[in-house]
């Protein structure tokens, strides 16, 4: 039998030592990975991983069995609200980002909106399998507009406001708004040209959901060639989190194959 996201949500909502053991082998290198990029070295992994283990917390509590991204997503929402936003130098807010970047194409947003994700030309070129010199290009003309929108400028005008500016997305949902589905199925290849265009004309104007896609291309790369801790290193996170080891049935499962 293969345990999958699906169980794992099950039993931490339940409390049980599987799903804990499971969530911290398999998603500690993931809550690593967005706090190297997102946070400041002094917030620490084991102090995030201590307010995901609380019984308040929202990350089981809410969240249905899902698979494997939807569950990713949900996390990396959880601990980037985790994360204090810096105070920008330059603050700009979604309203000023969006009529600025009125102009460009859906793609050109993305790439824009990768920046405030704090993604570099070369991992925004990976991720949206772009030519690096065509991201450059694509955020040199997006800079020039946001530039006259906005009062003062810095080089660093997304990304220090990025935190923000993705809360503030978040909470721009609307009526309309599409599920991590419609985007999965997109970066999968699943969607028909007709209904990629019926798609594009809401979120080409929905930030919204410009952030939404942007999240879940960012799921996808962090999934990516992702290697689980081994029984070792998982050991000091169980035992911070008082996760029960004595469980020979779901080590079988877990490390059995
Ligand atoms: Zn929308």
């Amino acid at each position: 039998m293969i345990y999958t996201s699906y169980e794992m949500v099950r039993d931490c909502r339940a409390d049980k030592p599987e799903g804990w053991s499971y969530f911290i082998s398999n998603y500690v290198p993931v809550i690593r990975k967005l706090l190297a990029h997102y946070a400041k070295p002094d917030r620490r992994l084991e102090d995030v991983l201590a307010a995901l283990r609380k019984p308040d917390s929202s990350l089981f509590q809410s969240l249905e069995p899902a698979p494997e991204r939807w569950f990713v997503a949900e996390l990396r929402q959880t601990v980037l609200a985790e994360i204090e936003p810096p105070v920008p130098e330059v603050p700009i807010d979604l309203e000023t980002v969006a009529s600025a970047l009125e102009p460009l194409t859906l793609v050109e947003k993305q790439v824009t909106w990768l920046e405030t994700m704090r993604y570099n030309h070369g991992a925004t070129g990976t991720m949206m399998r772009m030519a690096q010199p065509t991201v450059e290009k694509i955020r040199a003309r997006a800079s020039e507009l946001i530039r006259g929108k906005s009062d003062a400028w810095r080089s660093t005008l997304l990304s220090d406001n990025g935190l923000a500016l993705g809360r503030e997305a978040v909470a721009a949902a609307g009526k309309e708004c599409l599920p991590a589905r419609s985007f999965l199925d997109v970066l999968d290849g699943r969607t028909t040209w007709p209904e990629r265009e019926q798609m594009e004309r809401h979120v080409n104007q929905c930030w919204h959901c410009i952030d939404h896609f942007c999240r879940m291309v960012e799921v996808v790369d962090l999934l990516r060639g992702l290697k689980p801790l081994t029984d070792e290193e998982a050991l000091p996170y169980r035992s911070l989190l008082g996760v029960k080891t004595e469980k020979p049935s779901a080590w079988k499962r877990l490390f059995g194959s």
